[in-house]
């Protein structure tokens, strides 16, 4: 391909960071709440590991994906004596947004060490755009709560922005346009789900996948710090091992951990190497 004219700066443009769990709120705790309530609201009860599965994902989408779990639906079923349908997913999203913008605040304290790592990643040169799977409204209420704290991306889009969330690129795409970035190799995408990979590898960017702070641990700090050193190892060894499985290009335990990571893509990117 020829690309002598292509008026674009060489090397790595722009970072694309998720939220819960890579940026604010330590171990994504507050999507998980508020689903285990919403449903069990309805007497249904739903275990973490069943509500982080889908984590990521545009929580309309997450919430249809629990319905069609094989266990829960079998469970609402015999509860309300028909299979839940489209109209039950709009009814739990429609609890969902209202109890969410409750404990968005509360949970959403920026991530030791995350401002720190953007200063860093501005000093490079780097533009900053996030994702998420928030509604445009909790992102709204996200933004300032995380301004506060001195985290401001140049650039926060949600599904409601383009169309479509997680696994799609579209959220990508609106970051590189918006941030006036080019080509889709020149930007890295940073987040704690498989639905955050996914969503990097299908725009062509790079994906760095965060293991300790995020969805895969599911422990706020204070939790993660009191666990006994070789549990500790052992779930971040398993963590890793699931992230790497499911494409990230570099598996991080933090964002604090990303430089060497953006050095080592620098490299490939001189030498002609494309995510
Ligand atoms: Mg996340």
């Amino acid at each position: 391909m020829n690309r002598v004219n292509r008026p674009y700066r060489a090397g790595l443009q722009a970072v694309v960071l998720d939220w819960a769990g890579t940026t604010v709120d330590h171990g994504s705790l507050a999507p998980i709440r508020v689903l285990q309530r919403i449903f069990a609201d309805r007497e249904i009860e739903i275990t973490e590991d069943e509500a982080r599965r889908d984590m990521g994902l545009l929580k309309k989408d997450h919430i249809r994906s629990l319905l069609r779990h094989p266990r829960i639906a079998r469970e609402w079923e015999r509860r309300y004596h028909q299979p839940p349908g489209e109209d039950t997913v709009e009814n739990l999203f429609a609890d969902f947004l209202p109890q969410q913008m409750k404990c968005l605040v509360e949970c959403s304290s920026v991530i030791s060490g995350v401002s720190d790592a953007v200063q860093r990643l501005r000093k490079r040169g780097l533009k900053i755009g996030s994702t998420t799977g928030y509604t445009r409204p909790l992102l709204e209420v996200l933004l300032p709560h995380a301004a506060s704290q001195g985290y401001v991306p140049d650039c926060a889009l949600c599904p409601d922005d383009v169309g479509a969330g997680r696994p799609l690129p579209w959220m990508l795409y609106e970051n590189a346009v918006r941030m006036q970035i080019f080509p889709l190799e020149a930007m890295v995408k940073v987040g704690d789900t498989i639905s955050d990979i996914e969503e990097g590898l299908n725009a062509g960017t790079w994906a760095v996948a965060v293991a300790r702070t995020g969805n895969m641990i599911g422990l706020t700090e204070e939790q993660w710090c009191a666990l006994p050193s070789g549990e500790a190892a052992e779930r971040l060894r398993k963590a890793h091992r699931h992230l790497l499985d499911a494409g990230a290009h570099y598996v991080i335990d933090t964002l604090a951990d990303l430089d060497p990571v953006l050095d080592g893509i620098e490299v490939r990117l001189r030498t002609g190497e494309r995510p």
